[in-house]
């Protein structure tokens, strides 16, 4: 079985990498933050307090999720478009700090490996915590401002304030005690700041064939 674990902060290029390279090894794709956007999402429209941990945890242990490489579902809404608003973007990192809801949607992830039988898996936590033995880890970085800029294509907005929530969510991110955003030893580090996704996803390729005829 093979799990590539992507993690790195926003903006580094993790989700378009690991579509393209699950498609190229034949693998199914996981997207964890759209978990715990999912999860934001349905807090705040169900009007529970994000600072209320105890809530917002049996809120995620009681929700159906249904990921495809395409939408999110949650409880039987759409919130394919919803979990990418500014709104839950900027209260996201709060719910993601959350141990109880992390305990529980790393649960989710693991057994969602073992149903597909491996795959590409992009978050924060995913080599360092989640799958610690997977067949290869990667950290994907960029310099500040290509990932603002890359942002503001995709989505709009200004390069400075976008920047300037991207930085905060990072800090949140690397900084909470539970599972934060690191770089695990073991993991290639590559910074796509002037690299091209192809030419990233070629390398991962190469690397993942080389690792998986080791141990297999
Ligand atoms: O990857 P994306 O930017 O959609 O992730 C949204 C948020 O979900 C992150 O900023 C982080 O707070 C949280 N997250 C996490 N652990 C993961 C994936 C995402 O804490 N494995």
């Amino acid at each position: 079985m093979i799990v590539v674990a992507i993690d790195g902060p926003a903006g580094a290029g993790k989700s378009t990498i690991a579509k393209a390279l699950a498609a190229k090894l034949g693998v199914r794709y996981l997207d964890t933050g759209a978990m715990y956007r999912a999860v934001t999402f349905a807090a705040m429209t169900s009007g529970i307090e994000l600072s209320n941990q105890d809530l917002v945890a049996e809120l995620t242990r009681k929700s159906k999720m249904l990921l495809t490489d395409e939408t999110v579902m949650i409880n039987g809404l759409d919130a394919t478009t919803a979990i990418r608003s500014s709104e839950v973007t900027g209260a996201v990192s709060t719910v993601a700090a959350n141990s109880q809801v992390r305990t529980e949607l790393r649960e989710r992830q693991r057994q969602w490996i073992a149903d597909h039988n491996g795959g590409v898996v992009e978050g924060r936590d995913i080599g360092s915590v989640v799958f610690p033995d997977a067949t290869l880890k990667v950290y994907l970085t960029a310099s500040p401002i290509v990932r603002a800029k890359r942002r503001v294509a995709q989505s709009g907005g200004n390069v400075d304030e976008i920047a300037a929530s991207i930085a905060s969510r990072d800090l949140q991110d690397s900084s909470r005690s539970d599972s934060p955003l690191t770089q695990t030893d073991d993991a290639i580090t590559i910074d796509t700041s002037d690299r091209s996704i192809d030419e990233v996803v070629a390398q991962l390729v190469e690397m993942t064939d080389q690792r998986s005829s080791k141990t297999a």
